[in-house]
């Protein structure tokens, strides 16, 4: 389904992540892989599959890069991970494949992704930010011209991201929301359930409120 131009939302079948399909050309995340022949067939009706280049982990958790294999030997695209997932999602260890039943199938990380990378498509102009919480790598892409968050599971649509798992840090989510909070967001795609247009702002400020009155922080 398309979310805004040049967007697709595909997969997000539980426990699968959203995946997004960015102007036939970028795939954010990949789910488990357990339903991954649907995903494909849903991609191929949509874009010249030959143009998708890269896939990027929002981060390392099994239910966005478990199916990253099976995209990777589709597609012969590059996995981009930020540095600090890149051993989960190489080892397995630390991306909670166990919860889902899972054994995580070994990789090999393409591009290594740095808080200010810059991923670019035909029409959007991604920036990498660094939001640590929800895992030690966990990113954000932030396209300013067109006020668009791809949050992975740092921020839902009501909701943030769990921190009392394997790396997890609620401090750390504190500090990587106030960080969002300073950005202009007018669409935010979350890693799981619906995608939110407008008070973003207002949803962060009530995320770090809430974290911070329960003083774990
Ligand atoms: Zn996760």
């Amino acid at each position: 389904m398309q979310i805004y131009k040049g967007i697709e939302i595909l997969g997000g079948m539980d426990p699968d992540c959203n995946i997004y399909l960015i102007d036939g050309e970028l795939l954010v995340d990949a789910g488990t892989g357990l339903y991954f022949g649907d995903i494909k067939k849903e991609i191929e009706k949509l874009c010249d599959v030959s143009k998708i280049k890269t896939l990027v982990n929002t981060h390392c958790h099994y239910d966005h890069i478990g199916g990253d294999k099976k995209f990777k030997d589709w597609l012969k695209l590059s996995i981009a991970v930020h540095i600090a997932d890149k051993k989960a999602v190489e080892t397995g260890v630390g991306t909670l494949s166990e919860l889902f039943g899972q054994t995580a199938r070994v990789m090999t990380v393409d591009k290594t992704l740095r808080t200010d990378a810059i991923i670019n498509t035909t029409n959007f102009s991604f920036v990498v930010i660094s939001t640590p919480g929800h895992t030690p790598g966990s990113i954000c892409l932030y396209d300013a011209e067109k006020k668009i968050l791809i949050s992975g599971d740092t921020l839902f649509e009501t909701s943030i991201g769990r921190t009392d798992m394997y790396g997890g840090s609620q401090e750390q989510l504190v500090n990587s929301l106030k960080g969002l909070s300073a950005l202009s967001i007018q669409y935010l795609l979350p890693g799981h359930g619906s995608p939110k247009k407008e008070g973003i702002d207002f949803l962060i400020k009530q995320m770090l409120n809430t974290l911070l009155t329960n003083k774990k922080v």
